[in-house]
């Protein structure tokens, strides 16, 4: 059955081990969010010695607890206050940013009697989430006075504002660091971000940050907001297969009055003659066009709608045929896409 993404466990296995010797002593975080909590990729985080689990939505983390997967796992996205039980029952932890969040979760905590450790993010410019570090004393300071079990604080970049991490923002977070333990306050985690603070701790370390959360380059060795893919991991984690349901030569312009394409966008195409045209049953539903790289020479993805992609294989040197299926890398929208969908089919690969 197709659309079917390919997992190679084996490899992210790789990954994971190789990102634990550039990074060592900081601790990984594994970050299950891009793979929708998927509880086999979990478990090679663990059974590689991943202490800490993080995802954004509870729903995965559910998966992954019904899996029987005991790491210690934070909800790396602030619980929703409508979500603070679930939060509670099944995540050990979270990064929050606001006093309301935490006071909810230090009270669930106390009724469910259940230990939960709380991360605050700080603010230092990327503007997504976090406190900023003027505000960060009384916050702490209130914080505590809700009974919150506080274990550390983390800073998040590069994912609103395209902000790059630096030793500089390092720095800062430490200044935060500094401050709060001044108030008699021991962090055990000092959270550094994600993928793209990875380059900063390729050459030295920063004393002080000891965890980084990692997920896009344990699971496809892509750097997106460094944009690089990163030469020591392996990209050939995923692979997803779609099947040929039409193949025609077609021109390449598309004829009678043009209007809008399904998306509301308005098309461009090039003029090229007639060429070689595949439609795979796969779509917008399953993957992002702009985030799937083909695995075989001369095929160029044109694009298509929710459950239709048009390739052109003009200049491949394969012969096609109704029926066969063909392979593609996922860059991450696509990889978080396919794995969070029940319409494509999951194949675990052990081994190489
Ligand atoms: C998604 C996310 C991460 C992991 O990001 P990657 O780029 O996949 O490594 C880390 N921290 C937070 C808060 C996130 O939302």
């Amino acid at each position: 059955m197709f659309p079917r993404i390919n997992i190679f466990l084996d490899r992210i296995s790789s990954n994971i081990r190789k990102l634990q010797e550039v990074l060592s002593p900081v601790e990984i975080m594994g970050v299950t969010k891009g793979v929708c909590g998927d509880p086999y990729i979990a478990r090679e985080m663990v059974n590689n010695g991943i202490r800490y689990l993080g995802d954004s939505r509870i729903q995965n983390i559910k998966r992954m607890r019904a899996k029987g997967i005991d790491a210690r796992i934070f909800q790396i996205r602030s619980p929703q206050l409508s979500e603070i039980r679930e939060t509670v029952k099944y995540a050990d932890g979270a990064f929050v940013s606001e006093l309301k969040i935490v006071k909810a979760l230090s009270e669930k905590s106390r009724e469910i009697g259940k230990k939960f450790a709380i991360i605050v993010m700080v603010e230092l410019g990327d503007l997504r989430e976090g406190v900023l570090p003027r505000d960060m004393p009384v916050f702490i300071k209130e914080a505590i006075g809700y009974g919150a079990n506080i274990v550390g604080i983390g800073t998040n970049l590069g994912c609103f504002g395209g902000v790059i991490p630096t030793r500089e923002k390092m720095e800062n977070l430490l200044g935060v660091r500094d401050k709060i333990e001044s108030m008699g306050i021991k962090l055990e985690i000092v959270s550094g971000g994600a993928t793209d603070t990875i380059s900063l701790f390729e050459n030295g370390k920063i004393q002080g940050i000891n965890q980084l959360r990692i997920g896009e380059a344990i699971l496809i060795g892509h750097d997106t907001t460094g944009n690089r893919k990163i030469d020591y991991l392996r990209q050939d984690t995923f692979t997803i297969e779609a099947e040929i349901i039409e193949l025609k030569e077609k021109p390449s312009m598309p004829y009678g009055i043009i209007g809008r394409d399904a998306f509301g966008n308005i098309p461009h195409h090039v003029d090229r003659g007639i060429r070689k045209r595949a439609i795979l049953a796969l779509g917008r539903q399953d993957i992002d066009f702009e985030y799937l790289i083909p695995l075989e020479k001369g095929v160029e993805i044109l694009g298509g709608s929710s459950d239709h992609m048009v390739v052109d294989v003009t200049d491949s040197k394969n012969v096609y045929e109704i029926g066969d299926v063909m392979s593609f890398y996922p860059l991450y929208p696509s990889l978080l896409k396919s794995m969070c969908s029940s319409h494509v089919k999951k194949r675990y690969v052990k081994g190489s």
